[in-house]
């Protein structure tokens, strides 16, 4: 069932809530891939009810961002989501997300200081307050997030934590294009020669791996050696970073550990696109 109404939301949650069933809950910004519906997956195979939100957040575009033409498709998702068995698609507006007058914001610190927290000022201060609206109209007893924007389920997990929020944050495994491109909303942006450059970022993140492997633990080797298998495609425009990080902290290493991130963002033609890899 599709519901766009926030009231009507709560109403149904008060409900579903009544008769004692548990609550799974992905938030998405739509046009629905297989990573999305993998998401789906655990929340049905964890929980009585499975709720979808679809809602491209405007609060956590930047001012020269994709929001305006960010891909959208309701019927589709709707769809794809009926076949999937999710029991509520919840679409809200942005006029009832974000009435006049609205001036509230959540804001974790500290981990968003670095990776596309750096080049995104004020993304994640959007996410963090969608997500928490969202927690509070469909009052999940667990959300799933996916890995592949490895920052934002640490910042998600973190607000959690530190505002006791009542539920747990579930994070799921990065789906993959045959050829290793992560699945994005975004990659319908692609020229299909754009197309063939984009699986630049997870060859580097797979030399970098294998690298680690063999041995090599220098973060400037290993980046030196992920710059040089990006830059040989020839569609990609600029490596925005890469880095190797602490899987908790999202600090910064310069001697990688097992167990580490590594997170890169790189414009392939204009569109930035993100991915990682744990070593
Ligand atoms: P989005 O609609 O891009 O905001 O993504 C909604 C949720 O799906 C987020 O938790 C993403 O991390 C997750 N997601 C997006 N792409 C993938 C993917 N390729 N594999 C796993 N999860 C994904």
């Amino acid at each position: 069932m599709l519901i766009k109404d926030i009231n009507r939301m709560k109403e149904v949650i008060k409900g579903v809530k009544k008769e004692g069933k548990t609550i799974g809950f992905v938030p998405t910004m739509g046009y629905l891939h297989e990573g999305h519906l993998s998401l789906i997956r655990c929340s049905k195979r964890d929980n009585d009810i499975t709720v979808v939100s679809i809602f491209v957040n405007p609060i956590q575009f930047g001012q020269n961002e994709d929001l305006d033409r960010y891909p959208r498709d309701l019927e589709r998702d709707e769809k794809l989501c009926r076949q999937e068995g999710v029991d509520y698609i919840f679409v809200p507006s942005a006029e009832q997300m974000y009435p006049e007058g609205f001036s509230t914001y959540v804001q974790v610190e500290e981990l968003t200081g670095g990776l596309c927290g750096a080049f995104r000022p004020g993304h994640f201060k959007g996410v963090t307050t969608v997500v928490t609206k969202l927690f509070n109209i469909v009052q999940p007893d667990r959300a799933y997030f996916g890995e592949k924007d490895y920052q934002q389920l640490a910042v998600v997990k973190k607000m959690v934590k530190d505002l006791n929020m009542n539920l747990e944050v579930v994070g799921c495994p990065i789906v993959r294009e045959k050829d290793g491109l992560a699945m994005s909303s975004r990659n319908k942006y692609l020229s299909p020669k754009e197309r063939e450059s984009a699986v630049a970022l997870y060859k580097a993140l797979v030399r970098a791996k294998e690298s680690f492997e063999k041995g090599i633990n220098s973060v400037e080797e290993l980046k030196k050696i992920m710059e040089e298998t990006i830059i040989s495609y020839p569609e990609v425009n600029e490596i925005q970073y890469i880095e190797i990080v602490d899987p908790d902290t999202l600090k910064p290493k310069n001697v990688a550990e097992e167990g580490d991130v590594v997170a890169l963002a790189v414009f392939v033609g204009n569109t930035r696109l993100i991915d990682n890899i744990r070593l």
